[in-house]
């Protein structure tokens, strides 16, 4: 049991605050590989990272303590459901119906507004996304040593822009 009513861990520690944290990150393991730091209990994959004006470093912490400590469930749950998703459509993004191989040689596909392209370059595969509505252009700045290493790491880098836009437009 996570969250503050079983007083595991950091919760029922003096002077760890309960309450007024904030999120200033979130990453997915891929497996689960910590236990969260607040209940000292929960194994958990992805991880909330929570900081707080009154206490020192950051916690690593799970979905239930990180929405307990900014006393927002909801928006820890939201995190962690957006991660899970995108986790299930990253293990299918190689997949996709949509990629093609164009005349030159080169992987693409369109998704979502956005238009990506691996290619050769320099010493392995780096990829392109653009967005033609707009007329934007991110080239990746690192080059992997093979094709479907660089089309993983489009997907990570899609997925941040998405996340990005949205913001944007709230
Ligand atoms: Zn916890």
């Amino acid at each position: 049991m996570e969250g503050p009513s079983a007083g595991w861990g950091k919760w029922s520690q003096p002077g760890v605050p309960h309450k007024g944290w904030t999120c200033v990150g979130f990453e997915d393991l891929g497996q689960p590989e910590l236990v969260c730091d607040m209940c000292e209990r929960q194994e958990i994959r992805y991880v909330h990272y929570m900081e707080h004006p009154d206490y020192a470093g950051t916690l690593s912490c799970g979905c239930i303590c990180a929405g307990h400590m900014e006393e927002d469930l909801v928006s820890a749950r939201r995190r962690e459901t957006r991660a899970q998703s995108a986790a299930q459509r990253r293990t299918r993004w190689l997949g996709r119906k949509g990629w093609r191989r164009s005349a030159k040689g080169n992987i693409h596909i369109g998704v979502d507004g956005y238009h990506i392209t691996v290619f050769r370059g320099g010493c392995g595969y780096k990829a392109v996304i653009s967005k033609p509505a707009s007329g934007f252009k991110h080239f990746g700045k690192r080059a992997f040593p093979t094709e479907p290493a660089a089309q993983l790491a489009s997907f990570d880098a899609l997925e941040f822009l998405k996340g990005r836009d949205e913001g944007d437009s709230h």
